[in-house]
C-alpha cells in the first residue's frame, strides 16, 4: 500500500486549502472518495483459458453533479492511483465550470496483448460489472489510456442491453455515428490552442505571428499545432519520439500530419532542420511552448534551456514543481495542465448534453460552444492569478486555478449542508 501519486495529489489539495484560506474540513472531506467499487471480470480468452481481471470505479465527489472521469486499461493500474486520478477529476471538472463531480475507472490489464474480441469481452464485462453504480445522471465514464471510442461503443451497447433501452449518455467520446461528436477527435488540442491564443492576448499582445513549439505529435500535440496555426501563429518546431523538426520559417502543420500518418515519424517531414533529440522542441526560440507529450519533461536539469514566455501544458504534469518555480523566476508563465488540457472533458460534457436531449449540434456549433467555455475558463483563472499575485509573492497560475476549483466544490458542499 502507499502511493506517491496519491500522496502528491493530497498534498496539492492541502496546499490549496491553506492558500485559499478554506476550513480544514474541506481537506478532510476531499481526502477520501465517496465510494469505491472493486470488481472481478472473468474473460474467456481466444485459446480457451479463463482470465479474471481486477477493475475499479472510484467515485470521488458528487457535490457538483454526476461523477465523471475516464476508464484506464493498463498493466500497472493500482487502486490508490485510481483514487488519485478520481480526485484530480473532481478538481478538473470543478475548474472547467461543468456540472460534474470526479470519478475514474481502471482495469489492470496489458491491453496491447489482447485480441480485438478479447478486448470486446473485457470491455463488456467491465461495463456489466460497474452497471449497478453508473448511469447517465449518476456516473458517466469516458476513455483514458488504453481505451477509445470503440471501447465506449461496446460499453454503451452493453449498458443499453441491461437497461433494455438505448442509453447514449452513460459513456462519452463515442464514435460520431453512435451519438458521439466529430469535435471530440481534436477537442483537447483545440482547447490548448484556445489557451495559447488567450494567454498570448494577455501577455504577448496577440497570437498573430507568434512562434510556437510543440513537443509530442499525438492526439493532443498535433491538434494544438493545427489550431494554433489556424489562429495565426507560426509553428516553428514539432517533435515526437523520432526527433524534432525545426523550421524558423514555419512548419506546414497539415503536411506534418500527413507525413506522421503515412510514415509514423515526424522526422520524415521534408523541410527544416532535423534534430535527433525529441526534447529539442522544448529549447528552440519560441514565444509559446506546448509540452504535449508526457509527464516530467521540463525539470531542474533542462529548465534553463527553455526560452518560451508562455508554457501551455497539453500533457499531464510535464513540468516538475521545481522547474515551474524557475520558469516564473525567469518571467515565464505556465498555463497549468488541468486548465489547459480540459478540452476533452468539456467536449464530453457537450456530447452528454446532446445525448440527454437526443439532439445533434453540427461541428461548427459544437466547436463554438467548446471555445467559449475554454476561453471563459482561461479568463477566470487569469483574473484570479493577477489578483492573487498582487497580494502575495511567488503565486503561480496553477495556484490560482487550484484555489478557484476548490472554491466551487467548497461552495457546492456548503450550500448542500455537507460542511
Ligand atoms: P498520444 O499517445 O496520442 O501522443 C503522444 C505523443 O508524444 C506521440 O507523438 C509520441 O511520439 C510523443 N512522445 C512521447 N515521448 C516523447 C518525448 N520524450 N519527446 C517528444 N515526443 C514524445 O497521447 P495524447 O493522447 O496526445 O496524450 C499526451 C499527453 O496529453 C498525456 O500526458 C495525456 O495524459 C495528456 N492528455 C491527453 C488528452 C486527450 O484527450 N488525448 C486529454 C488530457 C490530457
Amino acid at each position: 500500500m502507499g502511493s506517491k501519486f496519491l500522496e502528491d495529489v493530497l498534498a496539492t489539495i492541502k496546499r490549496g486549502v491553506e492558500l485559499g484560506g478554506f476550513p480544514e474540513e474541506l481537506y478532510k472531506i476531499l481526502s477520501k472518495p465517496e465510494r469505491i467499487l472493486i470488481v472481478k471480470i472473468p474473460v474467456r480468452m481466444d485459446d480457451g483459458r479463463l482470465e479474471v481481471f481486477e477493475g475499479y470505479r472510484v467515485q470521488h465527489n458528487s457535490a457538483l453533479g454526476p461523477y465523471k472521469g475516464g476508464i484506464r486499461f493498463h498493466p500497472q493500474v493500482t487502486l490508490e492511483d485510481d483514487i488519485a486520478l478520481a480526485t484530480l477529476m473532481t478538481l478538473k471538472n470543478s475548474l472547467a465550470g461543468i456540472p460534474y463531480g470526479g470519478g475514474k475507472g481502471a482495469v489492470r490489464v496489458d491491453y496491447k496483448k489482447l485480441s480485438r474480441s478479447e478486448l470486446e469481452r473485457l470491455s463488456r464485462g467491465y461495463a456489466r460489472a460497474i452497471a449497478p453504480l453508473i448511469g447517465e445522471e449518476i456516473d458517466i465514464p469516458a476513455p483514458d489510456v488504453g481505451t477509445n471510442p470503440q471501447v465506449m461503443a461496446w460499453m454503451v451497447d452493453e449498458y443499453s442491453k441491461i437497461a433494455q433501452r438505448n442509453v447514449p449518455g452513460v459513456f462519452t467520446a463515442k464514435p460520431p455515428v453512435l451519438w458521439g461528436n466529430p469535435v471530440r477527435e481534436y477537442a483537447t488540442g483545440f482547447g490548448c490552442a484556445v489557451m495559447s491564443r488567450e494567454a498570448a492576448e494577455k501577455y504577448l499582445g496577440g497570437i498573430e505571428g507568434k512562434k510556437v513549439a510543440i513537443q509530442g505529435f499525438g492526439n493532443t500535440g498535433r491538434w494544438h499545432a493545427y489550431w494554433v496555426a489556424k489562429m495565426g501563429a507560426k509553428v516553428v518546431a514539432i517533435s515526437d519520439t523520432s526527433g524534432t523538426v525545426y523550421d524558423p520559417e514555419g512548419i506546414d502543420v497539415e503536411l506534418a500530419m500527413k507525413v506522421k500518418n503515412e510514415t509514423g515519424k515526424i522526422i520524415n517531414y521534408p523541410k527544416g532542420e532535423k534534430i535527433p533529440d525529441p526534447k529539442a522542441a522544448l529549447y528552440v526560440d519560441a514565444d509559446i511552448l506546448g509540452p504535449d507529450a508526457m509527464e516530467e519533461q521540463i525539470t531542474l536539469e533542462n529548465v534553463d534551456k527553455v526560452k518560451a514566455k508562455i508554457i501551455v501544458e497539453g500533457a499531464n504534469g510535464p513540468t516538475t514543481p521545481e522547474a515551474e518555480a524557475k520558469l516564473y523566476e525567469k518571467g515565464a508563465i505556465v498555463v497549468p495542465d488541468f486548465l489547459a488540457n480540459a478540452g476533452g472533458v468539456v467536449m464530453s460534457y457537450l456530447e452528454w448534453v446532446e445525448n440527454l436531449q437526443w439532439y445533434i449540434w453540427d461541428e461548427e456549433e459544437t466547436r463554438a460552444k467548446l471555445e467559449k467555455i475554454m476561453k471563459n475558463n482561461f479568463l477566470r483563472v487569469y483574473e484570479k492569478f493577477e489578483s492573487m499575485k498582487a497580494e502575495k509573492k511567488g503565486i503561480t497560475m496553477r495556484d490560482a486555478a487550484l484555489v478557484l476549483s476548490l472554491e466551487r466544490v467548497y461552495q457546492a458542499m456548503k450550500y448542500r449542508g455537507w460542511l
